[in-house]
C-alpha cells in the first residue's frame, strides 16, 4: 500500500551542477520519494541519482554526536576500517567539548605557528552562505588565504582562462540555450553520465536538426546522437582546437566585424595556428584532416553555435590552454553573446558555481575580487575589522605539500574528502597524518575524518535550508525537509561556533542574515534577495532590476573586462605529464560513473544506487584484454609510478585501445592512489585525465 506523505517539500537536487529542482515527500521525519519540479534547469526531469539516491540521509553511518580522537589512536585510514572500528579510534564528546578542544587546537597553532600554518578546505556540496561563512573566517579568523575546495580539482583551469579571455568565470549561456542552437560542441564532457538531465536537452537538438558534435578521447553514448562523433587522442586537445581554428581562419570563416568591434590579439592568434594545419594535427590527435575540416567549419559557418566542456579538457597540464583554445574558436566567429551561443564549462558538483563566487578560494575575494588588490582588501579590512593576508593562498594540493613539508599544521574540513579526491593518495593521506590538528565537519565518517582530531557531524542538504547556484548561474532555494539525526547540527551554525571560539564575535540571527550579509559584497547578487528567492525558487544572476528576470545571456553589448573587449591567448602544444612507455604502457584516465557521485561518500550509501554499480571496476577495450591474456571479471591489478589497487576488470568498447578507465569513487580501490599530481601551471589543477600505467592480473 503507497505511503501518503505528511508534507511535500519543494528543494533542489544534492548532486550534480544541473541543479534539478525536486519535491520531497516526508513521512515521520524520513523522506519517502523525490520528484522533479518544473525548475528552469530541468523541467519536471530527474536522472537516477536525483531520483532514487535520497536514502544515504538515512544511513546508520550518519554522524549523530560529535568525536574526539583518542590519544593513543593512530591516524590512517583504509579500506578494511569500517564503522565499528569507530569506538577504538574515536570517542563520542559533548558539542561543549568538541567545540573547545577545536577551536583551541588552531588557537595554539595560531598563537605558535602563525596564520601561514593553517588551512581550510570548504565544500561546492554546501550552500552559498555557507561557503561564504567557511572563506570568512579562514580569513578574518585564521588570517590566511590558504582556502580552498573542490573546484581546484574540477573547473579551475577553465576559470582561469576564462577571467583572462573574457573576464568572468561563469557560464556565457545556460544549457537550455541549445534550444536556440544550430551547432553544438560537446567536448571532454559525458552529459549522460555526469549531467543526465542537461544531456536530455542535448539529445533534443540534435532530433530537432541542430548539428551536434560530441568530442571525447572515449566513445560515449550521447554519440549515438551526433551528427560528428569524434574520438580523438587523449591529452592531444589543443592540436585538435588549434587545427580548427587554423581552418576557420585560413579559409576567412572569421567573423571579422565581431573581432574588430570586440576583440583583442587576433593577430598573434592568427599567427600561431598557421603551423597546426589539419594535415599536420591529424598525425597527433588522431582525427582525420578532413574530419577536423568539417566541424570547423560547421561551428563556424552556423548562425548560432555553442559550446559545452567538462573535466576532460581541465584535468590536464595543459588544462588552461585547452579553455582558451575554447574560447578562441567562439571569440574569432562571434559565436558568443547571442542567443543559442555561448561558452560553458559544464559544473561538477551542485554549487561549485556558488561556493567559487562566494569566495572560497585561495586567491580571490567574493565575486572573484583579488585578495592582492589593495582597494579590495581595504573594503574587506573595513567590513571584517582586521587586517587581511595580502598574498594568494596555498591550492588544494599545494596546501598537501605544506603539510608534508611541515608548513601547515592545522586543517578544517567542512564537507570535503580530501582522502579520497587528491591525486596521490599515499602522499596525501601521509600529509593528513601528518597535521597537529585537524577538524572535520561533515555527515560521514569519511576517509578524510579518520584522520581528524575531532569531528563534528553536520547537516545534509535535505536538512537545511540556503542557496546554492547551478552551472546556469541560477540561484536557487533549498529547504529542510526533515531534521537532521541525533545532535547533527547545522554547517553554518557549526562555523559561527567556532569563529566565536577562536575569538571573533560573530552575531546571525538566521541563515537569511548571512546571504544578506554575503549579498552586501556581491555586485553579482544585486537586486536578488533571500525573499526573492524563496518566493521564485531560482533567480539567475545578474539581475538588472528586482522585478525583472536575470539575463541567461551574458557579455550581449561587452565583456566585463576593463576594456569592455575580450583577449585572445595563442597556445601551444604542451604533451602530458607522463607518457606511456615500456615500463608502463597504459593510459590511465578517471572519471564518474552515472550512478555515483564523486568520492561516493553519499551515493555508496544509497541502496538503489549502489546496488546497481557495486564494486570497484577498471574499464578496458575488449582487443586489449584479449591481447593481453585476460578476462572480463577477473581481478586485476593497477600500478602506477605512485601506487597500485586491485579493482574487477570491465570489457568496455567505449574505452580506446591503449586506454584504460577507473572511476574514483570506489574507497575500496580508490583511484587517486594512481594518479599524478602534477598541476597546470595557472589553473593548478592536477592531470587527473592522464598519466602511464600497467595492468596484470591480481
Ligand atoms: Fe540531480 Fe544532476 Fe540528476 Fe538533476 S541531473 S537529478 S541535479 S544528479
Amino acid at each position: 500500500r503507497a505511503v501518503v506523505a505528511e508534507k511535500v517539500v519543494e528543494s533542489v537536487c544534492p548532486f550534480c551542477g544541473v541543479g534539478c529542482q525536486t519535491e520531497i515527500s516526508v513521512k515521520d521525519n524520513r523522506i519517502i520519494k523525490v520528484d522533479g519540479r518544473d525548475g528552469p534547469a530541468n523541467r519536471n526531469r530527474l536522472c537516477v541519482k536525483g531520483r532514487f539516491g535520497f536514502d544515504y540521509v538515512l544511513s546508520p553511518e550518519r554522524l549523530t554526536r560529535p568525536l574526539v580522537r583518542r590519544e593513543d589512536a593512530p591516524k590512517r585510514a583504509d579500506a578494511s576500517m569500517t564503522f565499528a572500528d569507530i569506538p577504538s579510534v574515536f570517542r563520542e564528546a559533548t558539542w561543549e567539548e568538541a567545540l573547545e578542544r577545536a577551536a583551541k587546537g588552531f588557537t595554539r597553532i595560531l598563537e605558535t605557528r602563525g596564520s601561514p600554518a593553517l588551512c581550510g578546505f570548504g565544500s561546492a556540496k554546501g550552500t552559498n552562505e555557507e561557503a561564504y561563512l567557511f572563506q570568512k573566517l579562514i580569513r578574518q579568523g585564521f588570517g590566511t588565504n590558504n582556502v580552498d575546495h573542490c573546484t581546484r580539482l574540477c573547473h579551475a583551469s577553465s576559470v582561469a582562462a576564462l577571467i583572462e579571455g573574457v573576464g568572468s568565470g561563469a557560464v556565457s549561456a545556460p544549457f537550455t540555450a541549445v534550444e536556440d542552437a544550430d551547432c553544438i560542441i560537446i567536448i571532454g564532457a559525458r552529459p549522460a553520465q555526469n549531467h543526465p538531465v542537461a544531456a536530455t536537452f542535448f539529445k533534443a537538438a540534435a532530433k530537432r536538426g541542430a548539428k551536434l558534435i560530441v568530442m571525447d578521447p572515449r566513445r560515449q553514448g550521447l554519440m549515438r546522437y551526433a551528427t560528428h562523433p569524434v574520438v580523438f587522442t587523449p591529452g592531444r586537445d589543443v592540436a585538435l582546437l588549434n587545427a580548427m581554428l587554423n581552418v576557420i581562419i585560413t579559409e576567412d570563416l572569421v567573423d571579422r566585424q565581431y573581432v574588430q568591434a570586440n576583440v583583442d590579439g587576433y593577430e598573434a592568434l592568427a599567427a600561431k595556428v598557421m603551423e597546426f594545419t589539419p594535415e599536420a594535427m591529424a598525425e597527433v590527435c588522431g582525427v582525420p584532416a578532413e574530419t577536423i575540416r568539417d566541424i570547423a567549419r560547421a561551428y563556424a559557418t552556423a548562425e548560432r553555435s555553442i559550446i559545452f566542456w567538462g573535466m576532460g579538457i581541465s584535468q590536464h597540464v595543459h588544462g588552461t590552454d585547452n579553455s582558451r583554445a575554447l574560447i578562441a574558436l567562439s571569440l574569432i566567429t562571434g559565436q558568443v553573446g547571442r542567443d543559442g551561443t555561448g561558452l560553458h564549462p559544464l559544473r561538477g558538483q551542485n554549487n561549485v558555481q556558488g561556493a567559487s563566487d562566494a569566495g572560497l578560494i585561495p586567491m580571490l575575494y567574493p565575486d572573484y575580487k583579488s585578495v592582492e588588490d589593495p582597494d579590495v582588501r581595504a573594503h574587506y579590512e573595513d567590513a571584517w575589522g582586521r587586517a587581511l593576508d595580502p598574498v594568494t593562498g596555498l591550492t588544494v594540493v599545494e596546501i598537501m605539500d605544506a603539510v608534508e613539508a611541515g608548513r601547515i599544521n592545522g586543517m578544517y574540513v567542512m564537507g570535503e574528502n580530501p582522502a579520497m579526491s587528491d591525486p596521490d593518495q599515499n602522499h596525501a593521506r601521509s600529509a593528513l597524518a601528518r597535521l597537529d590538528h585537524l577538524v572535520v565537519q561533515d555527515i560521514f565518517l569519511t576517509e578524510t575524518a579518520w584522520f581528524a582530531d575531532v569531528i563534528l557531524p553536520a547537516s545534509a542538504q535535505a536538512e537545511k535550508w540556503g542557496t546554492t547556484t547551478n552551472t546556469n548561474r541560477q540561484v536557487q532555494m533549498n529547504r529542510a525537509a526533515i531534521a537532521p539525526p541525533g545532535e547533527a547540527r547545522q554547517d553554518w551554525e557549526l562555523i559561527v561556533a567556532l569563529a566565536n571560539g577562536i575569538g571573533l564575535d560573530w552575531r546571525y540571527g538566521g541563515v537569511d542574515e548571512v546571504y544578506a550579509e554575503m549579498a552586501s559584497h556581491m555586485h553579482s547578487l544585486d537586486n536578488i534577495t533571500w525573499e526573492r528567492i524563496d518566493r521564485e525558487h531560482a533567480v539567475t544572476y545578474p539581475s538588472a532590476g528586482p522585478d525583472l528576470p536575470g539575463a541567461d545571456i551574458i557579455f550581449r553589448e561587452a565583456f566585463p573586462t576593463p576594456t569592455g573587449r575580450a583577449r585572445l591567448v595563442p597556445t601551444d602544444l604542451v604533451p602530458p605529464d607522463e607518457m606511456p612507455d615500456a615500463d608502463y604502457p597504459l593510459v590511465l584516465t578517471t572519471g564518474r560513473l552515472l550512478e555515483h557521485w564523486h568520492t561516493g561518500a553519499m551515493t555508496r550509501r544509497s541502496a538503489a544506487l549502489d546496488a546497481q554499480e557495486p564494486e570497484a571496476i577498471v574499464a578496458m577495450h575488449p582487443r586489449d584484454i584479449g591481447e593481453g591474456g585476460l578476462t572480463p571479471g577477473q581481478k586485476v591489478r593497477v600500478e602506477t609510478r605512485r601506487g597500485a589497487i586491485t579493482l574487477t576488470l570491465r570489457a568496455d568498447r567505449d574505452v580506446t585501445p591503449g586506454m584504460i578507465f577507473i572511476p574514483f569513487c570506489f574507497n575500496e580501490a580508490a583511484a587517486n592512489f594512481l594518479t599524478n599530481p602534477k598541476l597546470d601551471p595557472f589553473g593548478k589543477i592536477p592531470e587527473f585525465k592522464y598519466c602511464a600505467a600497467r595492468l596484470g592480473p591480481a
